[in-house]
């Protein structure tokens, strides 16, 4: 396994991510190896405020201000490994946060694109990845329920709030063979489910895959 220089050997932080990875994810379905090294790799701990420092290796989101959350490892994980990634993807991701996501997303893919509305959160995320070294991700402030068409198309786009509807921009920007991952929040009962969509010869399809909890996306696509 590949070290980051700034990581000491046996540093306390180091032991909690590997032991997240074996118990949260090895033991669960996470079975990409690249998904799981990443995993190891990026120092989670970095990415949430000070004062919540020591909840960053738990089995659960954080706060991480603004009322935002990083998402849970497990989460991160497998809407990771929905993507199928390889050393030439591009990705498109719909809500910065604090840039945990965006981090991995930097280990697996070729060039990452990565929007957010809060200026304040971009900003932070900008900070940390700088002092990783992840020099493959573009940020801007901007709605991502409209995406990035500049760039478009994308192989992988991830989507980390919970959209009322399919953002139809978003599925322009998909390009032919490619995956996007997105919480849709159903009509009854407020609950939300991770849905992959793919699109393959032009055809549209959607799988469910499983409940989760994410904060409401904002934007143009809430009036539509
Ligand atoms: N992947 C992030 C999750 C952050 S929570 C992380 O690991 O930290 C979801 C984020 O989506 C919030 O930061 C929120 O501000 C952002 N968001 C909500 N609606 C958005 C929109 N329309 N465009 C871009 N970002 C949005």
């Amino acid at each position: 396994m590949k070290r980051r220089k700034n990581e000491q050997p046996g540093n306390r932080y180091d032991r909690l991510r590997h032991t997240m990875v074996d118990q949260q994810l090895e033991s669960r379905d996470i079975s990409n190896p690249r998904v799981l090294d990443a995993m190891r790799r990026i120092p989670r701990h970095l990415f949430v405020p000070p004062k919540r420092i020591e909840e960053a290796y738990l089995d659960s989101p954080v706060l991480i201000g603004f009322g935002q959350t990083i998402s849970q490892p497990y989460v991160v994980a497998s809407m990771t490994q929905e993507l199928h990634l390889t050393d030439n993807s591009r990705v498109l991701e719909i809500g910065t946060g604090c840039g945990y996501q965006t981090a991995i997303l930097s280990e697996l893919a070729k060039e990452v694109y990565t929007v957010e509305v809060v200026p304040e959160l971009t900003e932070r995320a900008r900070r940390v990845l700088k002092k990783l070294r992840c020099r493959n991700v573009r940020f801007e402030v901007r709605d991502g329920s409209l995406g990035w068409p500049e760039h478009a198309p994308y192989d992988a786009i991830i989507v980390t709030a919970a959209a009322p509807r399919l953002p139809q921009p978003l599925v322009d920007q998909m390009a032919d063979n490619g995956r996007m991952v997105i919480p849709l929040a159903s009509d009854s009962y407020g609950r939300q489910f991770l849905t992959l969509v793919t699109r393959d010869s032009g055809k549209v399809r959607q799988k469910t895959l499983y409940e989760v909890r994410f904060v409401p996306m904002v934007g143009e696509v809430e009036g539509r």
